[in-house]
């Protein structure tokens, strides 16, 4: 079974749409990929699949095999980079291999899957689980759901839950922005989480303030905050609050792969061998 290798499975999940779930999953990936781990993302927002999109890929298909279909290569496992700063010695971590499978690579309009019914989006949610070729021992998949609890999500649960072991599936990472709106949906979110048993990692406050292109200086455009009250509330871990950043926009619309390590905004076509600092 294509799932039996990985190592960790990581949902994440939004109660809205456009709260920078997507981006977010990316971040991840590129994160845990620039830390040496191997990673496929498999992106089942089947109404608005973004992920190609966001690693600069969206022109490429995906190839079918005996077996089932291989994802799309974002980047392969590199060798350590030389260190950042030349002064010292200590190279960076080698880069680990990083794959895409999304509904965006097999339609052949965009517009296609936003009319599919409940059973077809259903079909489409098991058959990316069950034909998806990743490498072996992957160490993580982490799966971009659809904003909501919706069919989707619940097939997706089900047929984990009855394909995968306990220790693979991680667990959810949820993203929320910081107004009473987008919290509110999260709630329902974790309460979801609660009701089928999955394991959330933590919650991410995304979009909480800007950052002035001119002075850098982080302003609170929505109320901040909101995440961590409400992460404490469902007594789940706060992982971190992200701004809004001009560069992030510029840099994903470009199809360059931007990257948030330790709140440092990094750069590159193909990661590791043409860093921007922005
Ligand atoms: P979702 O997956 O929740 O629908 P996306 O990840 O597609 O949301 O993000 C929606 C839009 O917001 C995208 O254009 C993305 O580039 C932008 N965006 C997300 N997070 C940020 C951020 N922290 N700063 C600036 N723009 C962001």
């Amino acid at each position: 079974m294509p799932l039996d290798t990985v190592k960790n499975i990581v949902l994440v999940l939004s109660g809205k749409g456009g709260v920078g779930k997507s981006s977010i999953t990316t971040q991840l990936a590129l994160t845990l990929s620039l830390q040496g781990y191997s990673v496929g993302v498999l992106d089942i927002d089947l109404t608005g699949p973004s992920i190609p999109r966001f690693f600069g890929i969206e022109d490429s298909k995906v190839r079918q095999a005996p077996g089932g279909w291989i994802p799309v290569p974002v980047h392969d496992a590199q060798p350590p980079l030389p260190p950042r700063d030349p002064t010292t010695t200590t190279a960076q971590n080698p880069i680990g291999a990083l794959s895409c499978m999304s509904l965006g690579f097999i339609l052949s309009s965009r517009s296609d899957a936003v009319i599919w019914r409940g059973p077809k989006k259903t079909a489409m949610v098991r058959q990316f689980l069950s034909d998806v070729l990743w490498p072996d021992n992957l160490d993580y998949l982490l799966i971009d759901t659809p904003p909501g609890t919706s069919d989707e999500h619940i097939s997706l649960l089900e047929t984990l839950l009855k394909t995968v072991t306990p220790s693979q599936l991680s667990g959810a990472v949820v993203v929320t922005t910081p107004q009473a709106i987008s919290i509110s949906d999260v709630k329902k979110e974790l309460n979801f989480c609660k009701k089928v048993g999955l394991r959330v990692l933590g919650v991410v406050e995304n979009m909480a303030g800007f950052v002035c292109p001119n002075c850098s200086e982080c302003t609170n455009v929505f109320s901040k905050g909101g995440g961590e009250i409400m992460a404490r509330e469902f007594e789940v871990p706060f992982l971190g609050s992200i701004p809004i950043d001009p560069a992030f926009v510029y840099l994903i619309e470009e199809g360059i792969r931007p990257v948030y390590p330790q709140g440092t905004l990094i750069a590159g076509k193909e990661v590791g061998s043409q860093e921007v600092q922005a």
